[in-house]
C-alpha cells in the first residue's frame, strides 16, 4: 500500500526583508516576500527522498492567509502530490496551542497517514512548539531534531543530532518527525510540475470543513497572553588599541574591575 506522508509547511516573511519599526518597535513584515520556512524545505526534501526510494503520496498542509498558496504551489512544483491550505479569518492570531490543534484537526480529517514531517522551528516566531504539539493532539510518537530519515520496512529510521551526541532511532508508523535546518539540500521546483500544480489546484479548508468550533481556534482558542514586549537595552561597547607591552597592565585592570576572575574565584 502506498505510504502516506504529510508535510507541515509555514509560509514566513523573508527574514532579509523584515525590519523593526523605529517608532513602535514591532516587526514590520508588510514589505516582506513570503517564502517557505527554511527547515520545512528540508522536511519536504526528506518526504520527496522517501517518495523517490519507496514510493509515497506526499501532501503539504499549511495554515495561513490566501497568499500561502504560492508556497504550496512551490512545494508541489518540487514533487508534492497534494496541497491543502487551511485558511479562515477565524484562525487569525492563533498561538502555538491553537495552531497545533488546527493542524492536528486537518491531519485527522485527511485520515490515513504514516509519517508527518515538520520543520524544527520557524524563522519568524520560532517556538518549536507546533510539531510536538500536533503529535500530542494526535496522540502519536514523535522524533525531534532529525537530520535525515529513511523508511526501513514499516518503520522510519531517523538520525537525530543532539548537543553532545548523534542518535539513530527506529519508530513504527504513524510518527511525527521534526527536521533541522540545513538537514539536506532541497531540490528545485520544475516549471512543468508547477504548471501541473496550478491546473490541479489547492484545496482550501476553513473551520467549518474541519468541524472546529470558533472558541477552539484563532485568538479565542489561544490561551497565551502577551503581557509586555520589551526591547533590550542597547549596550555601549568601546574598544581601545593597546601594544603588547600594555597587556599585563590591562589584565590587572580587568581583575580589579572584577570583569575576569581567577579559577579559584579570587
Ligand atoms: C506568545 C505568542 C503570541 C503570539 N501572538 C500572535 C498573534 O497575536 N498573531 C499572530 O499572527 N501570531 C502570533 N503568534 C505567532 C503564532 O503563534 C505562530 O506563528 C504560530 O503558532 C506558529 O508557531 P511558530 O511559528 O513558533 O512555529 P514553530 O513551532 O516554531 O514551528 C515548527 C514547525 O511547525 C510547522 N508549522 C508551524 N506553523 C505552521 C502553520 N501555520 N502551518 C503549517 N505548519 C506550521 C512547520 O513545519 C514549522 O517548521 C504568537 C506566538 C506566541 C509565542
Amino acid at each position: 500500500m502506498t505510504l502516506k506522508i504529510i508535510v507541515m509547511m509555514k509560509q514566513v516573511p523573508d527574514a532579509e526583508e523584515i525590519f523593526i519599526d523605529p517608532v513602535t518597535y514591532t516587526l514590520n513584515r508588510t514589505a516582506a516576500r513570503g517564502v517557505i520556512n527554511i527547515p520545512d524545505e528540508n522536511a519536504l526534501e526528506i518526504a520527496l527522498q522517501i517518495k523517490d526510494k519507496v514510493g509515497a503520496e506526499v501532501t503539504v498542509i499549511s495554515m495561513g492567509p490566501p497568499q500561502a498558496e504560492e508556497a504550496i504551489i512551490e512545494c508541489m512544483g518540487r514533487g508534492a502530490d497534494r496541497g491543502i491550505l487551511i485558511t479562515d479569518r477565524a484562525f487569525a492570531a492563533a498561538d502555538t496551542y491553537a495552531t497545533s490543534l488546527t493542524l492536528a484537526a486537518t491531519i485527522d480529517k485527511i485520515g490515513k497517514y504514516d509519517i508527518i514531517l515538520a520543520g524544527e522551528s520557524t524563522t519568524d516566531s520560532g517556538t518549536g512548539h507546533v510539531g510536538p504539539g500536533v503529535a500530542e493532539f494526535l496522540d502519536i510518537d514523535q522524533v525531534t531534531y532529525a537530520e535525515s530519515a529513511e523508511v526501513v520496512d514499516d518503520k522510519i529510521r531517523v538520525k537525530r543530532i543532539l548537543e553532545d551526541a548523534d542518535e539513530v532511532v527506529e519508530v513504527p508508523f504513524p510518527v511525527l518527525v521534526t527536521v533541522l535546518t540545513g538537514a539536506n539540500i532541497p531540490r528545485r521546483a520544475t516549471l512543468r510540475r508547477k504548471i501541473d500544480a496550478i491546473k490541479k489546484g489547492i484545496e482550501r479548508w476553513d473551520h467549518e470543513t474541519l468541524g472546529l468550533p470558533p472558541d477552539w481556534i484563532g485568538i479565542r482558542g489561544s490561551p497565551t497572553i502577551v503581557g509586555a514586549v520589551k526591547v533590550p537595552e542597547e549596550k555601549k561597547r568601546a574598544s581601545k588599541k593597546i601594544s603588547l607591552e600594555q597587556i599585563p597592565e590591562m589584565i590587572d585592570e580587568l581583575f580589579e574591575k572584577g570583569i575576569i576572575k581567577r579559577e579559584d574565584g579570587a
